[in-house]
């Protein structure tokens, strides 16, 4: 596509914290972007209101009546949005001929199809649904490489390492004398609490992250640290790397996003104010800049930055991913379908925080790790993981 042209835009997930940052970057460029399908769940009002305006030529939500309901708030409102619900019809927005770019933003395992279909359908992805990857992999990074898409990683720290690498990058660590990939965490809100009060933390503290708003699942993520397991995972996939070549480092203030560590001492490392809207509009112009609204970075006002080896004893869930990705085979995809079900548990306020990871480890202990050929294998290996976790949490 030339830049001539509008860029089709589909976002997938446009009411979450993603796709609201997504909106906001796009609304600062209409000379660039055109927004062609946005999606929700369930939060149709919000939904309405991007569609007056954004006016998309499609808008998916995730039933029936949602969908009745939008059609009647749409009503009499001049837009020629179509309305249509489902899991089918994301995968249609997201893989079709009328869209350029797939901003990829729903939560979970509930957006690999989509995720997916994008990919399959050679489009430029904007990944920011890590679970996607993380429980597809290889599978992932093949569609994408034998359908010409282009996948560009719009989670702050793959961005960031994604800038860091040369543009001629070949998936090859060694031949660009690369050492080590480091990625930078926040450490969460919990990062300095008593050992002993952990267990007793309510959902409320577990979301209030001190550095980024964002959705529930990933906030209650990032005070595990599971988070960062599963970036490590996703960097992984991302850039070819293993497990022993990509190591965390703490990094409390969450101003260098992450770095590339090279074989002659240089430490490539990009920075900037915690702010989504700075990957996004990375990736949607890349390989060009455009302005994102993201106030310039003033270190000399923020004047320290701090860094800590991060303490696995006190982030079991940090060592759980780094373990499921050396298992290789499905043991990421159980991993995060046990995560994914133990913290919606603790969100619901079924178990304590402590159970997270607890859970997690009994389930990769108790299903066994197999290999993938198709995607199929993969949602039947999420399953199982699924359902042992459901029984545990006791819903
Ligand atoms: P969010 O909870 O704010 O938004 C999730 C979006 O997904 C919503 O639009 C919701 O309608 C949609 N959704 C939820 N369940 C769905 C389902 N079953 N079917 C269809 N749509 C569904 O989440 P978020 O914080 O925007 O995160 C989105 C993704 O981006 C996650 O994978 C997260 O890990 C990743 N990510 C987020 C941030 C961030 O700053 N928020 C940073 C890096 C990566
Ligand atoms: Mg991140």
């Amino acid at each position: 596509t030339t830049k001539s042209r509008l860029q089709k835009v589909c976002i997938l997930g446009s009411t979450g914290s993603i796709g609201v940052s997504t909106l906001d970057v796009l609304a600062r460029h209409p000379e660039l972007y055109q927004v062609f399908a946005l999606t929700a769940h369930t939060q149709v009002s919000k939904l309405a209101s991007q569609c007056e305006q954004f006016k998309p030529e499609v808008a998916v939500v995730g039933s029936a009546r949602a969908a009745a309901e939008l059609e009647i708030l749409l009503r009499g409102k001049n837009l020629r949005t179509t309305v249509t619900y489902g899991p089918q019809a994301l995968c249609e927005v997201a893989g079709s001929p009328d869209c350029d770019v797939v901003m990829a933003a729903i939560v979970g395992a509930a957006g690999l199809p989509a995720s997916l279909a994008a990919a399959k359908a050679g489009k430029k992805v904007l990944l920011a649904n890590k679970e996607a990857l993380v429980m597809s992999g290889q599978l992932f990074i093949d569609a994408v490489q034998e359908n010409g898409a282009t996948l560009l990683p719009i989670d702050s720290e793959h961005n960031a390492i994604f800038q860091c690498l040369p543009r001629n990058y070949n998936r090859r660590l060694q031949d660009h004398g690369i050492h080590k990939i480091v990625l930078t965490a926040s450490g969460g809100p919990f990062l300095n609490r008593d050992l002993t009060s952990l267990e007793k933390v309510t959902p409320a503290e577990a979301v209030a992250h001190p550095n980024w708003v964002m959705g529930r699942k990933i906030s209650v993520d990032s005070a595990t640290m599971m988070n960062k397991g599963l970036e490590v995972i996703e960097a992984h996939w991302l850039f070819n790397a293993p497990a022993a070549n990509i190591d965390v480092l703490i990094h409390p203030q969450s101003v260098i996003h992450s770095m590339v560590s090279y074989l002659d001492g240089s430490v490539i490392a990009q920075l900037g104010n915690p702010d989504m809207r700075t990957p996004i509009a990375y990736g949607l112009a890349y390989p060009d800049r455009i302005d994102s609204g993201v106030a310039p970075l003033d270190l000399a006002k923020i004047m320290q930055l701090n860094f800590n080896a991060p303490d696995f004893k006190r982030f079991p869930c940090l060592q759980l991913a780094y373990s499921a990705l050396e298992e290789g085979k499905s043991a990421a995809t159980i991993l995060n379908a046990s995560n994914e079900i133990a913290v919606q548990a603790f969100l619901d306020g079924k178990i304590g925080f402590r159970m997270i990871d607890q859970i997690i480890a009994r389930v990769m202990d108790a299903v066994p790790a197999t290999e993938v050929s198709d995607m199929d294998a993969i949602f039947d290996c999420d399953a199982k993981a699924r359902a042992l976790a459901t029984e545990m949490v006791g819903a």
